[in-house]
């Protein structure tokens, strides 16, 4: 097989309207390029950005969204033929690997980078072309109790704060406090607690807090409940406690909020790091001048480069990370339904999209 007839997806049209069922054209990869058949594609609050909140996709609409793929490799290009029927996970930013920023070291700034469902038709569909330079190779059969739909998450979902966390130098010496405990912080908890931290997790949800108790934060506190004070106080007396020997508090800006991010900023300590992660379009009241104060680091990321993925599938495999407990799994075809729910706020766990084949033709044939 060299192309794919009959793929379908859901595109967006125009923002703030449903995604819509469509055909795709016949998928033909090129040389280097690769089809993947879509298991799992995670929605992710940039997707919801992209659909609601007029945030510009780079390739012009209507586009399919979707960034967190896992699938199968169906057809591969000529140069690439060795990735055929093996199962994936698609980096949500597939850098170009020959421009300056990738030659220097810094593949998450190339500004030639490939991401789905951004650059071009993503994986809110039953198949994907994508670049296979990056590809992280999933193992197969996976160990018992792990499915290839759920791993999609691990692009974007775990990897981005993975990549956080890493850039930081966390060790089992550091005290890790992450600030919004959801759909990302929630694996944030649980890798911080994996490299051997002791962690605190600040959410404004009870449920969250509990979720993050139960996997890897040693100390949960809310946030709507207690002030930036108070917070302080309890991070301190559980620093102590935990008799760790790293100098100053890691911190992770995972909530996307800027109460989140002015939370996080107000815990900076002296050598205190500040990772970014989550995006908040709109701004937050800082006073900067605590970075020199504290002698303090502040560093974001955009996404993870595919290099690290497989170290953090790694962590997934050994059930390092848990994915189960964060996830719910939806039919593709429920797809305009599910992103206007995941924009009112009305599912609490990130969604997973995963295609029925069958059903999808059928609905595509009734379109026709
Ligand atoms: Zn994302
Ligand atoms: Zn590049």
């Amino acid at each position: 097989m060299t192309n794919i007839q009959g793929a379908y997806g859901y595109q967006l049209n125009a923002p703030s309207t449903p995604l819509q069922l469509c055909e795709l054209p016949i998928l033909n990869p090129g040389p280097e390029e690769v089809v993947v058949q879509v298991a799992g594609c995670g929605v992710c609050h940039t997707d919801i950005g992209f659909a609601f909140d007029g945030v510009p996709t780079r390739h012009p609409l209507p586009l399919i969204l979707g960034h967190e793929i896992s699938g199968r490799v169906v057809v591969a290009g000529e140069n690439v033929g060795s990735w055929l029927g093996r199962c994936v996970i698609v980096p949500a930013v597939i850098p170009c690997g020959t421009c300056p920023a990738c030659l220097a070291g810094r593949p998450t700034i190339c500004q030639k980078q490939f991401m789905p469902g951004n650059d071009g038709n993503g994986g809110f569909a039953s198949h994907v072309l994508v670049p296979s330079r990056g590809l992280c190779a999933v193992p197969d059969p996976l160990p018992f109790g792990v499915n290839l739909e759920v791993l999609s998450v691990i692009a974007d979902a775990v990897t981005t704060p993975y990549e956080a966390i890493r850039r930081s130098g966390l060790g089992s010496e550091d005290v890790a406090v992450i600030v919004g405990a959801g759909g990302v912080g929630g694996f944030g908890v649980q890798i911080a607690a994996a490299l051997g931290a002791a962690v605190v997790a600040i959410d404004v949800d009870r449920e969250r807090l509990d979720l993050a108790s139960r996997h890897g934060a040693g100390l949960v506190l809310d946030a709507s409940s207690t002030d930036l004070k108070g917070l302080k106080v309890a991070v301190r007396t559980f620093s102590k406690e935990s008799a760790r020997k790293g100098i100053g508090l890691k911190i992770f800006e995972m909530s996307g909020t800027p109460a989140g991010q002015t939370t996080a900023f107000g815990l900076l300590d002296h050598g205190a790091y500040l990772g970014v992660v989550g995006f908040a379009p709109k701004t937050a009241e800082l006073r900067f001048s605590n970075l020199m104060a504290f002698d303090a680091t502040a560093r974001g990321n955009w996404g993870c480069p595919p290099d690290q993925y497989p170290a953090a599938l790694q962590l997934v495999l050994e059930g390092k990370i848990a994915l189960a407990p964060y996830i719910e799994l939806h039919a593709l075809e429920e797809a305009p339904a599910i992103l206007e729910a995941v924009a009112r706020h009305a599912v609490r766990k990130r969604v997973i999209l995963h295609p029925n084949h069958r059903e999808g033709k059928h609905r595509l044939e009734a379109l026709k």
